[in-house]
C-alpha cells in the first residue's frame, strides 16, 4: 500500500453567503427599508460568517475561506478594497458611510438618500449569479482599504479557525471590468493597488492567499498571457503563499503559463470539463500544492465517492502530501443545507447533497484516502449508483418519441408566415407587453393562501380569473394591440412550469443567490421530462374569451428552463433541453388548439448558457437554437411566434438569434438607448423586432416624446412593417400606477408615429 501522508488538506473556495434561511436577504431588505439599524445589519453578516465557518469546520474542512462573504457582491468588494469608485459616487466616498456607498454603487440608492444610476450588473461567467461590473477610468485613483477583510480574518482567528483569505485576482478583475479602451494599459496602476493589498495581508500574517483567476478557463490571447506573467512576476508576495484558483472550465490549455508563475499552489476544477489531472501534475513545479476540485460546487448531486476514490488513490500517493481536496468552485452557487428539506421525496433526497453535505463528502473521501478503508464511501455512494439506474430517471416512450421526431422546425419560411399572419389584422407598429403585469400584494396573497390550502382550487381559479379579467380590461383601456393574460398565477417563470413536468421537482429551501438580496430556487431535473398535463391553456383560453383582441400565450423556453434549473449529470444538457423542448412544443400545440393565435416563448437565458470557452460556443448555440425551433415546430404559418430576451449583451450571438427564426423578437434595449440596434445596421434582423422602449427596472414614467425619439431611432434600422412597440421586459415588479402611465405614453407614441408613416 502506498505511503499515507497526513498533510492532505481540505478547503473550500467559498461558502453560500445568504445564510441557511436567507437571513442575508431579509436583513438587506429590512436595512434598506430602514427597519433595522446598520449595526443590526452588520451583525447578521457576522452571524452568517460564524455559522458558515462552524458548518464547514464541523464537516471536517480544515482551511476556511475568509473574504468570500459579501454584503452585496464579491466583485464589488474588490472594487471597494481598491477604492475604485465610479466618479458619480466619488463625492460621497469620503464623507459618507461606507456601507451606504456600497449599496449606492450596487443599487443606485441607499437608505440615506441619493439616487444615481447604479453600476451595471452582469452574469458571472456561465452562472446565474450577477456581479457588479467595475467601472474603470484612465486614472484609477486607487485608495486601498481592506479593513473589512482584515476584520474578518481577525474574526475567524478569534473563533480559533485556520483561515485563507480569498481575493479576486488582478487579471480577472481587469478583464471583467468596463473600460473604453485597452484595459491592459491600466494594469500597472491596478498592480500598485494589489501590491498594497498584499503588503497589508502580509502584515496580518495571512499565510495562504486564495487568488481567484477564473478567466484562465477562457482562451486568452498573447497579450493577456503576457500580462499574467508580468503581473505575478512583479507582485512582491512577502510571506504570503499564493494558491491560484480557476473554475467553471479546464485550464489545460494554459498550464505552461500557469507553471511559469511564482505560486505555491494551484486549484483546478475537475468537474466542469474533462481535465487531465495527471498532465496538470506533471506540468506543474514539483513543490506546488495541487488542489483538486473534485466535488461539483455548482450542482446538487451527491458525489460518487467510490468512483472518485478509484481515480484519486494513485494520484494522491504520487503527490505525496501536496494534494488538497475541494469543491470545484465556490459553493456560492449551491443551496446551503439539504437537511432542511422535509417535504422532498426520500428517494430523490437520497440523491442530493447541498453545500454542507459537500463539505462532508470531502471529509469522507479524505478518510478513505488516508486509511484505505472504503466501507464508508461505498455505503455513501450507493444512492448515487441507484439514481443512475433508477426507473424514475428513464422514460423509454419519451426517448423513442424523440428518436423518431420528424417535424423539428416550422414548415414555412418567415416571408410566407408574415403573409398569412395578416389575418391577425394588426396595425403598423403594433403595441404589446412582455407578459407579466404588476404582481400586487393581493395576487401574492392569493397564491400563498392556495399553496397553504386555505383556498380550494375552485376559489383559487375564480380569484385568478378575476385578476386576468382586470388585467385584460386595463390593457384594453390603455389601447394595446396584442394583449397578455398578465401571469398572475406564476411565482416564477421557470418554477411554474417545473411543477407541471415529470422528472422535475422543487425544493423548499434550495435558494441560491442571484444578486444582492435576490435569490432563486432552481428546480431539480432528476429524470426524463414529460408534461403531466396542459400547463397554461385554461388561463389563456379564459383570457382570450374576454376580448376580441389577440391574447398572446406565454411560455418559458427550453434553454431558459434548463439554465435556471439544477440539471441531472447523467445525460447531456443538449438531451435534457430537447426533452424540455418537446414538452413546450406539446403545450404550444394545445394553445393553438385552444384558439390562441400568438404565442411567446421566452428565452432570456440563452446567453448565459454559453460555455466559458469561445471554441465551444457554436456547438452550444446550434443545439440551443434547434431546441427553440423544436418548441415552435408545430405552429402553423398563421400562428405568430414571439420570443423575448433581456440583458443587452447579445451582439456576439446575433446569428444564433436570427436563427431562432421567431416571427417577432422583443429585446431589452432602452437602457442602452437602442445601441443594440447598431449591431443590426451591419446585419439586418430579418424578422419582426420590438426593441424595448423603456426600462421597466425603474418606476420612472417615460414621456411620449422620449419614446417617440427612440422609435424614430429604431426606424432608421428597422422598416416600419417589421417594428413592434413594447417595454424592455415583464412588468411584474412594477406598480399599476406607473405601469398604466408608462404604457399609455407608449401607446400614444406609437399612434402618433403611425399617423406620420
Ligand atoms: N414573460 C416574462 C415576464 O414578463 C419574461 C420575463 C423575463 O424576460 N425574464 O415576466
Ligand atoms: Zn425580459
Amino acid at each position: 500500500m502506498a505511503k499515507r501522508n497526513e498533510q492532505m488538506k481540505l478547503h473550500t473556495l467559498g461558502f453560500p453567503r445568504i445564510g441557511t434561511r436567507r437571513e442575508l436577504k431579509f436583513a438587506l431588505e429590512q436595512y434598506w427599508q430602514g427597519r433595522i439599524s446598520k449595526q443590526e445589519f452588520l451583525q447578521t453578516g457576522a452571524d452568517i460568517r460564524r455559522q458558515n465557518w462552524a458548518i464547514q469546520q464541523q464537516a471536517g474542512i480544515e482551511l476556511l475561506p475568509v473574504g468570500d462573504f459579501a454584503n452585496y457582491d464579491h466583485v464589488l468588494n474588490t472594487s471597494l478594497y481598491l477604492g475604485i469608485i465610479p466618479q458619480r459616487f466619488a463625492r460621497d466616498s469620503d464623507s459618507s458611510d461606507k456601507l451606504d456607498l456600497e449599496f449606492r454603487i450596487a443599487r443606485g440608492r441607499a437608505p440615506t438618500g441619493c439616487a444615481c444610476a447604479a453600476s451595471d450588473m452582469t452574469k458571472w461567467f456561465n452562472t446565474n449569479y450577477h456581479y457588479i461590473v467595475p467601472e474603470l477610468s484612465q486614472q484609477l485613483d486607487i485608495r486601498v482599504d481592506i479593513q473589512p477583510l482584515l476584520e474578518q480574518i481577525e474574526e475567524a482567528k478569534n473563533l480559533g479557525h485556520e483561515s485563507k483569505p480569498v481575493l479576486l485576482g488582478p487579471l480577472s478583475y481587469l478583464y471583467l471590468s468596463a473600460f473604453e479602451g485597452d484595459k491592459l494599459q491600466l494594469l500597472p496602476q491596478l498592480l500598485a493597488g494589489y501590491q498594497q493589498i498584499f503588503d497589508k495581508l502580509n502584515s496580518a500574517r495571512a499565510g495562504w492567499l486564495q487568488i481567484d483567476e477564473p478567466i484562465l478557463g477562457l482562451e486568452l490571447d498573447a497579450d493577456w498571457q503576457k500580462a499574467f506573467r508580468q503581473a505575478y512576476g512583479e507582485l512582491r508576495q512577502g510571506s504570503l503563499k499564493l494558491l491560484l484558483t480557476s473554475y467553471f472550465a479546464s485550464i489545460d490549455h494554459h498550464l505552461d503559463l500557469i507553471a511559469s508563475l511564482p505560486l505555491h499552489g494551484v486549484h483546478i476544477d475537475c468537474v466542469a470539463e474533462p481535465t487531465d489531472i495527471q498532465l496538470t501534475i506533471d506540468m506543474l513545479p514539483r513543490h506546488w500544492v495541487v488542489s483538486l476540485g473534485v466535488i461539483d460546487g455548482r450542482n446538487i448531486w451527491k458525489s460518487d465517492l467510490s468512483a472518485l476514490y478509484q481515480k484519486l488513490e494513485p494520484l494522491y500517493a504520487q503527490l505525496n502530501g501536496r494534494t488538497w481536496l475541494a469543491p470545484s468552485c465556490s459553493l456560492l452557487h449551491c443551496p446551503v443545507d439539504l437537511e432542511q428539506e422535509d417535504k422532498l421525496d426520500p428517494q430523490i433526497k437520497s440523491w442530493l447533497a447541498f453545500a454542507s453535505q459537500k463539505c462532508q463528502e470531502l471529509s469522507l473521501l479524505k478518510q478513505a484516502l488516508l486509511t484505505g478503508d472504503t466501507a464508508a464511501i461505498e455505503q455513501y455512494s450507493a444512492p448515487v449508483k441507484a439514481r443512475l439506474v433508477s426507473a424514475q430517471a428513464v422514460n423509454t416512450a419519451l426517448r423513442e418519441r424523440i428518436g423518431s421526431l420528424t417535424q423539428v422546425q416550422r414548415a414555412e419560411p418567415y416571408a410566407v408566415r408574415k403573409q398569412k399572419q395578416q389575418s391577425l389584422a394588426l396595425p403598423q407598429l403594433p403595441t404589446t407587453t412582455i407578459g407579466s403585469f404588476p404582481q400586487t400584494a393581493e395576487i401574492r396573497r392569493l397564491r400563498a393562501a392556495y399553496k397553504r390550502k386555505e383556498l380550494s382550487s375552485e376559489e383559487y381559479i375564480q380569484a385568478m380569473q378575476q385578476q386576468i379579467e382586470d388585467c385584460i380590461a386595463r390593457q384594453e383601456e390603455i389601447g394595446l394591440d396584442v394583449l397578455v393574460h398578465g401571469e398572475p398565477e406564476r411565482n416564477d417563470m421557470v418554477e411554474y412550469f417545473a411543477d407541471f413536468l415529470d422528472g422535475v421537482t422543487s425544493t423548499r429551501y434550495g435558494w441560491v443567490q442571484s444578486y444582492g438580496s435576490r435569490c432563486v430556487k432552481p428546480p431539480v431535473i432528476y429524470g426524463d421530462i414529460t408534461r403531466k398535463q396542459a400547463m397554461t391553456t385554461d388561463w389563456l383560453s379564459y383570457a382570450q374569451s374576454l376580448t376580441d383582441k389577440p391574447v398572446k400565450g406565454m411560455l418559458t423556453g427550453p434553454v431558459t428552463i434548463l439554465c435556471w434549473s439544477f440539471v441531472r449529470d447523467d445525460l447531456s444538457r443538449e438531451q435534457v433541453a430537447r426533452q424540455i423542448a418537446l414538452a413546450v412544443s406539446d403545450e404550444t400545440e394545445d394553445l393553438i388548439n385552444a384558439g390562441i393565435k400568438i404565442i411567446q416563448i421566452d428565452e432570456p437565458a440563452i446567453r448565459e448558457g454559453m460555455p466559458v470557452k469561445h471554441s465551444q460556443w457554436q456547438q452550444y448555440l446550434d443545439w440551443a437554437v434547434a431546441c427553440f425551433r423544436l418548441a415552435c415546430a408545430r405552429a402553423p404559418a398563421d400562428v405568430q411566434i414571439h420570443s423575448h430576451m433581456c440583458y443587452s449583451e447579445f451582439n456576439d450571438i446575433l446569428d444564433a438569434i436570427i436563427a431562432l427564426d421567431a416571427d417577432v423578437l422583443t429585446v431589452e434595449t432602452s437602457r442602452s438607448n437602442m445601441v443594440l440596434l447598431d449591431a443590426f445596421k451591419h446585419k439586418a434582423y430579418p424578422n419582426d423586432i420590438g426593441p424595448g422602449v423603456y426600462d421597466i427596472h425603474s418606476p420612472n414614467v417615460p414621456d411620449t416624446g422620449w419614446i417617440t425619439d427612440l422609435l424614430k431611432k429604431a426606424l432608421e434600422v428597422v422598416p416600419a412593417e417589421r417594428l413592434w412597440v413594447n417595454p424592455d421586459c415583464g412588468l411584474k415588479t412594477r406598480g399599476w400606477q406607473e405601469t398604466r402611465a408608462a404604457l399609455t405614453n407608449m401607446v400614444t407614441a406609437a399612434q402618433q408615429l403611425r399617423a406620420e408613416l
